[in-house]
């Protein structure tokens, strides 16, 4: 969101929760002062606590507090927090929360350490956000390495209720999924983005670790496990058997035409600026194709935005098709990324 006009959230606004039934409820983080862009999903525990699914960024953490100071809920009665993977607008707040609750903090393995100490994750995003990142993510603070819970595939237990942790790289090699009993799969931006006035699937591809095989595979996993709802982070729910399935589905294709741009932009010898005219090109003929709220557009584009994508997908064309000469406009090498 290089783009944005941020604004600390000194003064959060009204607590924005919705109720999504089977006792799951959305806060709206308002990302950058901005809403329905960021989720942070509260789920209710058998033991009668709740467990945090992302936290959204440190920047966010007053309204999130706001949020479930208005629903009641204090520190104890928080169980776990789960991050679905170590980008900023995710986990940059679970430091803070973690303090806060004493609640211990899910994550994948390879996601454990930048949480921990996230001075070489903050130093990446930096290149990409320079001065918006106070104001968008700060303060990003480390959750003490006892409260870290590294999980890996199969079941897990939190405050009484039955989870299953699913592996999903794709978008970032360190992301994870989380299933309930019930069929509520939070699946963070393994299964893109989808937002509210923005009928269609955006990939989200961010650099450096972006691998299409992988985020096809994942949904392939995903889909065999038969969610009943799909919790996206950025934004929506999607709802019923068919349209968890179809959704599945549909993010490989978009993600495959979204390369393909890329591709045709690598085999034409374009630089990076030429990748991004053409992916903002076809965003553009994409948001009108779908009738797209106007107002929605630049949320649309600032997710994991054009510039962002088109460094992603160069990367991953070039790491496992060979495309393209070296890679000199990487960017955010070593580190897993921001978006
Ligand atoms: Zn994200």
């Amino acid at each position: 969101m290089p783009d944005a006009a941020p604004r600390r959230e000194d003064a959060p606004a009204a607590p924005d929760v919705t109720d999504l039934g089977g006792g799951v409820r959305r806060i709206d983080a308002r990302l950058g002062g901005r809403p329905e862009v960021v989720a942070v999903y509260l789920h209710a525990l058998a033991d009668g606590g709740v467990a945090l699914i992302e936290t959204a960024s440190g920047a966010t953490v007053p309204t999130v507090r706001a949020a479930l100071d208005a629903l009641g809920i204090g520190p104890r009665d928080v169980r776990a927090i789960v991050v679905t993977h170590v980008h900023l607008d995710h986990a940059a707040g679970a430091g803070t929360l973690a303090a806060w609750s004493g609640a211990p903090v899910v994550v994948h393995p390879a996601g454990a350490r930048h949480l921990a100490d996230p001075t070489r994750l903050w130093r990446s995003a930096a290149r990409l956000y320079g001065d918006a990142m106070d104001p968008l993510f700060g303060p990003m603070e480390p959750v003490p390495a006892d409260a870290l819970r590294a999980v890996e595939p199969g079941p897990l237990a939190l405050g009484g209720s039955r989870f299953e942790v699913v592996h999903a790289p794709g978008h970032a090699n360190h992301h994870l999924a989380l299933l309930s009993d019930a069929g509520d799969a939070y699946v963070g931006d393994a299964a893109g983005i989808l937002l509210p006035g923005v009928p269609r699937i955006r990939p989200a591809l961010p650099p450096p670790e972006t691998d299409l095989a992988a985020a096809a595979d994942t949904c392939a996993r995903l889909a065999a496990h038969r969610p009943r709802r799909l919790h996206l982070t950025h934004y929506a729910t999607v709802d019923g058997d068919d349209a968890v399935q179809a959704h599945l589905a549909d993010v490989p294709r978009r993600n495959a035409a979204w390369a393909d741009v890329v591709r045709a932009s690598l085999r034409a010898g374009e630089d990076a600026p030429a990748t991004v005219r053409r992916l903002e090109a076809l965003e553009d003929a994409e948001l009108a194709a779908v009738g797209a709220d106007p107002d929605r557009w630049a949320d649309d584009k600032r997710s994991s935005d054009a510039a962002m994508t088109a460094a992603g997908l160069r990367r991953a064309l070039r790491t496992h098709e060979g495309l393209g000469g070296p890679d000199a406009d990487a960017g955010g090498a070593g580190a897993p990324g921001t978006a």
